[in-house]
């Protein structure tokens, strides 16, 4: 198997040679952790956000949408605490002068111990073949349980500094671990910093009316400044949701992990209120409606993991992260916080306006608590492309690189090929190309030989391609190629649009989470 840095270069070349992401303004070298969606990522990124939508919003009766503005009043990241808490420990390295995040270092250092954790297990997995019980394993094997208990005081340690704020006991961690910086080697560490993440930008014309404003570093506070204008004109009753998709930004110290932390990016929020000393409750069920939902997907149980903060957030009385198997290892991919009434309360004294909702059965005025969901666009985006990556090797001993999107999520849905480019061919299948257009995104294919334009077709993900061929112009039959299988199958040109909505329509999919 590939090693795993080369396995990530791959999904990042290939991202670009199929028109999925670019890196932004590359004709001027780039912006560093800034990327443009190409003509076939923005498909697969509108279909990741429409399933999300449809999941939570079109299918939740109590689940309304909005859409705010990016820029908000400057009061209310002073609210929210980002004005004197949204920060990160940075830490430099005296000698490479690279900068790097004093957290992240100490948790690659944990995951390289769960590293070896994994290389135990697949050793005792070989040694006890059908019998292994990966779960006792883990509970009672001696090197294993050490391992797990010194990972476990370290980011114990590194929760509570980080809590207390105790930065220099973040740099005596990284010393004591002997962490080195990973470009040079080098332990010559400068004092942690904390380092605030918010752009700042400023509004109006003139430099001395102009006011100082931030670009929102999450979309959720445009959820809770909205909260009781939805409430009042949706008149929904509490528990209900609010949710949103939209671009959040942030000035993170390290981005180098292509589209996985980004400066400017996409999130998908839905904040859900509830009535105080309920939230508990509501978190565990959107624990598992979420994880269901990345399930139903098909992109393997065991890939996703939950992660419980050691280290909770300033609002928040409980938060667990969705981890996914990035090719870089186990990663958050969303958040689920139970952020209690914080943010409402917090509005409220700023505002001096009331933020409550009157409970008609329990006859009072209460601040809800709140039960968050946070995904990442581009963090599910990369998710998805990353785990559809693969090379196959054929039984003839070719490879094949193929590209196994889940059907609902690809960019274009089938291919029209005709096999040569004369005999009114090409004629019928832009025929049927016409009239499946309507429903699905097509695209029309007449280059090269037909194999190569398989190939091609696997490669940037496509689920089917339809060939047509001189036994269409007589009977009205084509064949079905799949792209995971490869098996081929002729069936009629009437039945194409049946088959293919079967195969990707989102009712079907979705339909895996009940
Ligand atoms: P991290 O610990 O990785 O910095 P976070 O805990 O700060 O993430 P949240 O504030 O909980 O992240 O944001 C919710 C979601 O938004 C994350 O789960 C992630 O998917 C996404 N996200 C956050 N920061 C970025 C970023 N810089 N680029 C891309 N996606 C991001």
């Amino acid at each position: 198997m590939a090693k795993k840095e080369d396995q990530f270069k791959s999904v990042i070349s290939h991202a670009k040679e199929y028109g999925y992401i670019f890196q932004s303004s590359e004709i001027y070298d780039g912006l560093s952790a800034v990327y443009d969606y190409a003509q076939n990522g923005v498909e697969l990124k509108n279909n990741i956000r429409n399933y999300w939508w449809k999941a939570m919003v079109q299918l939740h009766d109590n689940i309304v949408g909005i859409d705010a503005a990016i820029l908000m009043h400057p009061t209310t990241w002073k609210a929210s605490g980002h004005v004197d808490a949204f920060n990160d420990p940075l830490i430099d390295n005296k000698d490479s002068k690279k900068r790097y995040r004093a957290d992240v270092l100490v948790e690659d250092y944990a995951a390289k111990i769960e590293g070896k954790i994994e290389k135990e297990v697949k050793k005792a997995e070989k040694r006890f073949g059908e019998n292994f019980d990966k779960e006792q394993f883990l509970a009672t094997n001696g090197r294993v349980k050490q391992h797990q208990e010194k990972i476990d005081t370290i980011l114990k340690r590194l929760g509570r500094s980080l809590e207390k704020e105790d930065l220099v006991d973040v740099k005596a961690l990284i010393e004591e671990l002997g962490i080195a910086c990973p470009e040079s080697g080098s332990k010559n560490w400068t004092e942690v910093k904390q380092f605030n993440l918010m752009f700042g930008t400023k509004l109006g014309a003139s430099a001395d009316s102009a006011m100082d404003l931030y670009l929102r570093p999450e979309t959720a506070q445009g959820i809770f400044v909205n909260f009781l204008n939805v409430q009042k004109t949706s008149r929904l009753k509490i528990p209900f949701g609010i949710a949103q998709t939209g671009k959040a930004f942030r000035n993170e110290i390290v981005a180098r992990q292509f589209i996985f932390r980004m400066r400017e990016f996409e999130q998908m929020e839905m904040q859900f209120f509830v009535r105080p000393n309920t939230q508990k409750e509501w978190y565990e069920k959107w624990k598992e409606t979420r994880l269901k939902w990345h399930l139903s997907l098909g992109m393997g149980e065991d890939n996703y993991r939950f992660h419980d903060h050691e280290k909770l957030a300033h609002y928040a009385d409980a938060a667990a992260d969705i981890e996914f198997k990035f090719p870089f290892g186990f990663k958050e991919l969303e958040g689920i916080h139970s952020r209690t009434d914080f943010d409402l309360s917090q509005h409220e004294q700023f505002s001096g306006k009331k933020l409550q909702y009157f409970d008609p059965e329990l006859k009072e005025s209460y601040v809800p608590y709140v039960v968050e969901t946070s995904i990442g666009l581009d963090r599910m985006f990369l998710a998805v492309f990353s785990n559809s990556l693969q090379t196959e090797i054929l039984e003839n001993g070719s490879s094949r690189t193929v590209l196994k999107l889940p059907a609902v999520l690809a960019p274009t849905k089938a291919a029209i090929l005709p096999l040569v480019k004369k005999d009114g061919l090409p004629e019928l299948a832009k025929q049927i190309e016409a009239e499946l257009k309507w429903d699905f995104k097509i695209a029309y294919d007449e280059k090269d030989a037909v194999g190569r334009r398989y190939r091609r077709q696997d490669a940037a993900g496509t689920p089917f391609c339809i060939t047509v061929d001189h036994q269409s112009l007589e009977d009205q039959t084509v064949t079905l190629r799949h792209r995971d299988s490869m098996e081929q199958e002729r069936v009629a040109i009437g039945t194409l649009a049946s088959i293919i909505k079967e195969a990707v329509d989102v009712r079907s999919w979705l339909k895996k989470m009940e």
